[in-house]
């Protein structure tokens, strides 16, 4: 969904001590390597070539232009020579966009026989990045470093997936989220602080009341019902009592009337996710099911029972994974398979899951919710294709916020599923479940996660980094021992970090 389309700015640091005609090779070969990873299928946005930085004054302004420019997502830097550090306290100091340090040089091999003063004085890279190194160090600049040669496809893979981490964190930064009603009453987890959220990542919730909804529901024209109905058949297989001349018919009509409203009343608002509640749905005939499955699809966040940090998740993680094979939705844990020779997840929700992880074409279907106290809500229900992916909650522990993060393998459930009436995936967490759940409820993870098969953990881990907020991941290096020791140094790293 519409954003200003994205770009890194590469910023090459060199001095003036190697005079004219060494400048101009290091911009060649600067321009050289920006055309390549212009070029490159692993990174989504633009490379922007920056005038090679000799001076402090031209790195502050640097940093400076790319604070301000709206399409700029992060900085890449490089120095080609040697760019005394110094320089780059002043701009570091000033850069408020995400940092990727991308230690590389220009030429692949070392050319044996040709080697000479000359080449050295040019292609010192492996200790001008040292010194860049040691200065964000000093300053504690969060970064993400890359090794290796720019060509490498390994090397633009890691470069694409930070730029990926970068546009979640522009998206976070104006993300409005409306939440309509409060959360489920008494549930701890989906509580939070907005303030801090907003402080931490930028994100914004309000409130609004779910008469604002109704009230449009009321006014949704015919024709708009017809129309929406009309691509419900074209897209789903509706089932017969859905369907025109069919005995609920009626209830589709419903349906399709509530995503007019929400679609209107979000577009308004200007806010990418939003979150309901089965608890306030004032005069809603029913829980919003099919509607707020095709929002998510079309990119929106969305977290069930108030859960604005799910559905601030779902959002930026849409956000990060555009264009890439694989969905992301809204999730939730919701029963095991202890029987099976590896112990599996059962991963559903009341009617929530995106059809961006539907495997075939969705059924459109209408079955009882045996809470809310509402009429049977219309629901797509499919099941996610088997393949790696990952589970993420966002949590905040009262003094600062984690990610706890899953790695899982999706399998094709071993039977069928005639009477589960709502979409579903089944997965195998890694390392396997026992160990998984045991870090996950030590990490205190959330029972709403977003899950995605788009993307693997490193996104996060870069999102983690840009942010400044813990990443606690669960794979299949992970031993529950281990890990809480690991929950217990980083209580301690964020609590010097200045988050207490
Ligand atoms: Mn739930």
């Amino acid at each position: 969904m519409d954003v200003d389309k994205p770009e890194v700015w590469f910023l090459t640091g060199s001095q003036s001590l190697y005079g004219e005609d060494a400048l101009r090779k290091v911009e060649e070969q600067s321009s050289s390597i920006v055309r390549g990873l212009s070029e490159s299928a692993a990174i989504p946005v633009s490379v922007t070539p920056k005038p090679v930085l000799t001076t402090p004054d031209a790195i502050r302004q640097a940093c400076l232009d790319a604070n301000a420019d709206a399409r700029c997502v992060g900085v890449v830097t490089w120095m080609h020579t040697f760019s005394p550090a110094k320089m780059w306290i002043a701009g570091l100091t000033a850069l408020q966009k995400p940092l990727l340090h991308l230690h590389t040089q220009h030429n692949l091999a070392l050319p044996w026989a040709e080697i000479d003063m000359d080449f050295m004085n040019l292609n010192q890279s492996a200790h001008g990045d040292r010194e860049f190194g040691y200065l964000a160090t000093r300053l504690r600049h969060r970064r993400k470093i890359v090794v290796g040669h720019w060509g490498d496809p390994e090397v633009q893979r890691r470069i694409g997936t930070w730029t990926r981490a970068a546009c979640g964190w522009r998206e976070a930064q104006g993300l409005r989220i409306a939440r309509l009603g409060d959360n489920m009453r008494e549930v701890a987890v989906t509580e939070g602080d907005k303030v801090e959220a907003q402080i931490r990542l930028g994100v914004s919730v309000n409130g609004y009341g779910v008469g604002d909804l109704t009230g449009r529901a009321s006014q949704v024209e015919d024709v708009d019902i017809d129309l929406l109905v009309k691509t419900y058949e074209d897209e789903y297989d509706v089932v017969p009592e859905l369907r025109k001349g069919g005995a609920r018919h009626d209830s589709l009509r419903e349906a399709a009337r509530i995503e007019v409203a929400l679609r209107g009343f979000l577009k308004d608002l200007g806010a990418k996710a939003f979150t309901d509640t089965f608890e306030d749905l004032g005069k809603l005939r029913q829980l919003p099911g099919i509607a707020v499955q095709r929002l998510m699809a079309e990119g929106y966040g969305f977290g069930a029972e108030g859960d604005w940090m799910a559905a601030a998740l779902v959002r930026i993680m849409k956000v990060m994974a555009a264009g890439l094979e694989g969905g992301t939705s809204f999730m939730e844990d919701y029963t095991y398979n202890f029987a099976a020779e590896v112990p599996q997840v059962l991963g559903a929700h009341m009617l929530e899951i995106c059809p961006s992880i539907a495997a075939g074409r969705p059924s459109c279907e209408i079955h009882p919710l045996a809470i809310g106290a509402r009429e049977d809500p219309v629901r797509l229900v499919f099941t996610a294709p088997p393949g790696p992916g990952f589970v993420v909650a966002l949590l905040d522990l009262g003094t600062r916020l984690r990610l706890v993060a899953n790695e899982v393998d999706v399998i094709e459930p071993e039977e069928d599923l005639p009477k589960l009436p709502v979409a579903r995936a089944v997965w195998q967490p890694r390392p396997n479940l026992a160990a998984a759940a045991e870090a996950w409820l030590m990490a205190g993870g959330s029972h709403h996660t977003c899950f995605s098969q788009a993307l693997g953990l490193e996104v996060l881990d870069d999102f983690a980094e840009i942010a400044g907020i813990e990443l606690a991941a669960i794979g299949n290096d992970t031993l529950p021992h281990r890990f809480r020791d690991e929950l217990r140094w980083n209580q301690v790293y964020y609590h010097l970090a200045g988050a207490l």
